[in-house]
């Protein structure tokens, strides 16, 4: 959370220059003829009234003081310069004030841009008077700088509704060229902006009909465990498909906090789109290039598996525990995903088919499921009429003969099963060879 100290040195709202108020010295007026004593005495109060209400930042006070003063002697630069130092000082205040602390206690008067306004009215009025002296010119550049921010603060706004607009975009790009990066104005990197399951800042942000916000990866993670919200526990009835992200709340924080959100968008797309040797692993059997199957997938972590390949290449190996080791088999076959039906229980049914072989080069864990560096089998194939060619081709015959037999078992064995009364020969007559 921000606290009042962080948001009033955030506000960066310096006033250069205006450090103290100027004394109203007694009897070096000069013109102090031209009135009578008596009322010299009331300015002369009223003025060291002002500035101790300035001194002790009682700000609107020594405003209602200079302006008293300012009556009474209209022209007169030291009056001049203070109630111009106490509206910058005011317009800062109010410019650097956080909302929390109007929600407990709301201001009523005028608001920044009266005050700044008000402050350059004095300044240039001050130049009138006294124009080779530098002091009304900084009052003077110090009113315009927090126009200035109003300006920002308008383009800022602007751009928080429709960042699409050139208008602005453009406006922006001038300001800051006018002034430099602008990072006063922006709010403070605080936790408000952290997702609370990761962390880390919101990436892709959706907030839940409880309205809590979670990035999106994060509340589906948690959610392949129960339908619940991970903070408040109240049931969800949302899913990954129908979900729409925060599109605004993911704006201001892109706008923001830019360099840290390209940062989580790249960890993100490093889980989505591994890499070229990277893939993630379904352990569960072999299957042989060209192989379709059907998968139903329920697992949390394959579940989870499953989203982040969609959102990639929609590839993953598939390869059986070696029992003999317990860990993966060194060798597997990688599988695309043709068609993905998503279920309303967050269950995904697959349809696969295996394109490549690959070894196995090392696997770790990730978020549950396992990860894998791989390297590609190439096929090569023996020169024409060489002795490799010759017994390639008499093992592949001899292979295709005994599958075709073992087919044929296959289709006996089922059909027999559906008629049990066959006699006892025809069960010999299709055993297979050897
Ligand atoms: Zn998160
Ligand atoms: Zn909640």
């Amino acid at each position: 959370m921000a606290t009042g100290e962080e948001d009033s040195s955030s506000s960066g709202l310096n006033l250069e220059g205006i450090d103290d108020v100027e004394d109203f010295v007694w009897g070096s007026q000069g013109d102090s003829e031209s009135m009578s004593l008596g009322r010299f005495s009331h300015l002369y109060d009223l003025m060291d009234m002002g500035n101790k209400a300035f001194r002790d930042n009682r700000f609107e006070e020594a405003v209602n003081c200079f302006s008293r003063a300012h009556n009474i002697k209209p022209d007169d630069p030291i009056i001049l310069n203070n109630r111009c130092s106490a509206y910058l000082r005011i317009c800062q205040f109010l410019k650097s004030r956080p909302p929390s602390a109007s929600e407990h206690r709301p201001l009523n008067g005028l608001d920044p841009t009266i005050h700044a306004g008000l402050a350059l009215k004095d300044a240039e009025h001050f130049i009138n008077i006294r124009s080779q002296s530098a002091t009304p010119y900084i009052l003077k550049a110090n009113a315009l700088i927090l126009r200035f921010e109003q300006a920002r603060d308008a383009i800022i706004s602007g751009l928080q509704v429709d960042a699409s607009s050139n208008a602005l975009r453009n406006l922006e790009r001038m300001t800051t060229n006018l002034f430099g990066r602008r990072v006063h104005g922006r709010p403070a990197r605080t936790d408000d902006f952290d997702c609370t399951l990761c962390l880390k800042l919101l990436y892709e942000p959706i907030t839940t009909p409880c309205g809590h916000t979670f990035c999106r990866s994060c509340l589906f993670q948690s959610m392949d465990r129960g339908n619940r919200c991970p903070l408040c526990r109240t049931v969800l009835f949302i899913s990954p498909r129908t979900c729409a992200i925060s599109v605004t709340l993911n704006s201001i924080i892109e706008r923001n906090f830019p360099q840290e959100y390209a940062e989580r968008k790249l960890e993100h797309e490093s889980l989505t789109n591994m890499g070229p040797d990277l893939i993630p692993l379904f352990v569960m059997d072999v299957v042989l290039p060209c192989q379709k199957l059907h998968l139903n997938i329920f697992e949390a972590r394959y579940r989870l598996m499953v989203r982040r390949i969609m959102e990639g290449n929609r590839r993953m190996g598939m390869v059986i525990l070696d029992s003999t080791t317990g860990s993966v088999a060194d060798y597997a076959c990688e599988v695309e995903i043709t068609d993905c039906e998503p279920l309303p229980d967050g269950r995904f049914f697959l349809e696969v088919e295996s394109r490549r072989r690959f070894h196995i080069l090392r696997n770790w864990d990730q978020d549950g499921y396992r990860v894998a560096e791989v390297e590609w089998v190439q096929d090569f194939s023996p020169p024409e009429g060489s002795k490799e060619k010759y017994d390639l081709l008499q093992t592949t015959n001899k292979v295709a003969a005994y599958a075709r037999s073992w087919i044929k078992v296959a289709q006996e064995t089922s059909h027999r099963a559906c008629f049990p009364n066959k006699s006892e020969t025809t069960r010999k007559a299709v055993s297979p060879s050897p």
